[in-house]
């Protein structure tokens, strides 16, 4: 990975600034973050299956043509165009084409053959007569309605013509994608390495599952979260447990996470009043700018280099981890893995239920939407939003999204909502 600027990570405050650059706005720091990234340069040969969810490292050129021939898109009878006449009018039945057993000969101008769905159009002919729409003695067939030259066949590169671009470079692969390549005859694909991201939680009150939880103490839930949300991006992970609220462990844990990933997640003790050595520490092992973010939940966020990892301090309340990972942690993932910028999907729906906010901050509140009983999509806050209730993410299906200066809204009001759906 290249080295970053490093004057991005000590800005100067200067008296023309419009921003303390300690505190950005959501989009200062997700561009922020977007501008300093790019794509990791290592890529792999893929078998079709292990490549689901992977990005794609260059464009796929069709080598051949979808469909490869021109083929029957009913079943029915095939005719040369040329012996249609107005209904109704007979023909010879001379033959049978099924699909993967073509029709050999050549049919004669007053022939046609008996074909199925997808059968190969033989020699001859170039539309095709739905068999209700005849009547068949095995002999003569009498067709009876208005037949239209071309009809019901799919010709030969209609959906995809040789040389044709069909998936381009920075594309995540989709189970519709492998059908499509698997159509093209294409077996192996070049596809980014998966990203390697290391990920540990801070805390002296963090106890791990299967632990006796102590006085003072609290499951470590941040790790599976995060695990979640990595693996949705098809992530090699790499857990490396609880670090206590202490130098020495924080060091190694830090630098060990920087010679295997590419990436560095930790969780907690980024907040102001935290213990100074998480941000000395940072500041000795590499480049690691605080910044505070106008928005709520997660307003701290430690961003930066250690080694040759990119390194990213969540804050340690579980909702937050969750908003800052989604919000600025997952489209950093997606570039450093090769995939293509998105926007993300964002709808503006009617909110049954007043909503509680204070200008000044932009807010991610947890919305559930859905149908009401006429059919209209609407959304509803999922209750107390503390950056705490786990819960309020658990029961969420989307993020209602409220700008800075909103200071509350009426129930009816309209708002923007982003999906969960839409994050993956
Ligand atoms: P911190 O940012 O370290 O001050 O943590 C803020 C709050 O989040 C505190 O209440 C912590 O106990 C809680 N917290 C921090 N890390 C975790 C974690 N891994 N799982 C659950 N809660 C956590
Ligand atoms: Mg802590």
């Amino acid at each position: 990975m290249e080295k970053l600027n490093m004057a991005e990570f000590t800005p100067q405050p200067s008296c023309a600034d419009d921003v303390d650059h300690n505190n950005l706005t959501v989009e200062q720091a997700r561009q922020r973050i977007h501008d300093l990234l790019s794509p990791i340069s290592s890529w792999q040969k893929v078998s079709l299956r292990q490549a689901l969810g992977q990005v794609l490292h260059q464009s796929v050129v069709s080598p051949r043509q979808v469909p490869p021939y021109n083929n029957s898109a009913m079943d029915g009878y095939a005719l040369q165009s040329a012996d249609i006449k107005n209904a109704p009018f007979s023909l010879n039945n001379v033959g049978v084409a099924f699909a993967g057993k073509p029709y050999q000969g050549h049919v004669e101008a007053g022939q046609c053959i008996r074909i199925m769905t997808g059968a190969k159009i033989p020699d001859g002919c170039d539309t095709v007569v739905m068999q209700e729409q005849v009547e068949s003695d095995n002999q003569t067939i009498t067709i009876h309605t208005d037949v239209k030259a071309g009809q019901n066949v799919r010709l030969a590169g209609e959906d995809i013509d040789c040389g044709d671009t069909v998936l381009p470079a920075g594309r995540r692969l989709t189970p519709a994608d492998l059908g499509l390549l698997a159509s093209l005859g294409i077996a192996e694909i070049v596809t980014y390495r998966p990203l390697r991201v290391a990920f540990f939680s801070t805390g002296d009150e963090l106890c791990g599952l299967g632990e006796h939880l102590g006085d003072g103490q609290i499951y470590d839930s941040n790790r599976y979260t995060l695990y979640g949300m990595l693996s949705e991006l098809n992530i090699d992970v790499i857990d490396m447990g609880v670090i206590p609220d202490n130098r020495a462990a924080l060091k190694i844990a830090l630098e060990q996470a920087a010679a295997d990933a590419d990436v560095i997640l930790s969780s907690g003790g980024v907040s102001v009043g935290d213990a100074d050595y998480v941000k000395d520490m940072l500041a000795e092992l590499g480049q690691v700018n605080f910044w505070k973010i106008a928005m709520r939940p997660g307003r701290p966020l430690a961003f930066g280099q250690i080694g040759e990892a990119m390194f990213f301090g969540l804050p340690g309340n579980p909702v937050s981890v969750m908003v800052t990972f989604y919000q600025f942690v997952q489209p950093a993932l997606k570039r450093l893995a090769g995939e293509s910028d998105t926007l993300p999907i964002i709808i503006e729906v009617p909110c049954d239920n007043a909503i509680k906010k204070r200008a000044g901050r932009f807010e991610f509140q947890r919305g559930i939407l859905f149908r009401n009983n006429e059919g209209q999509l609407r959304v509803s806050t999922t209750g107390a939003q503390g950056s705490g209730i786990l819960r309020s993410m658990s029961m969420a299906n989307c993020f209602i999204l409220l700008e800075e200066n909103c200071d509350g809204l009426s129930a009816g009001s309209l708002v923007n909502v982003q999906p969960f759906a839409g994050l993956v």
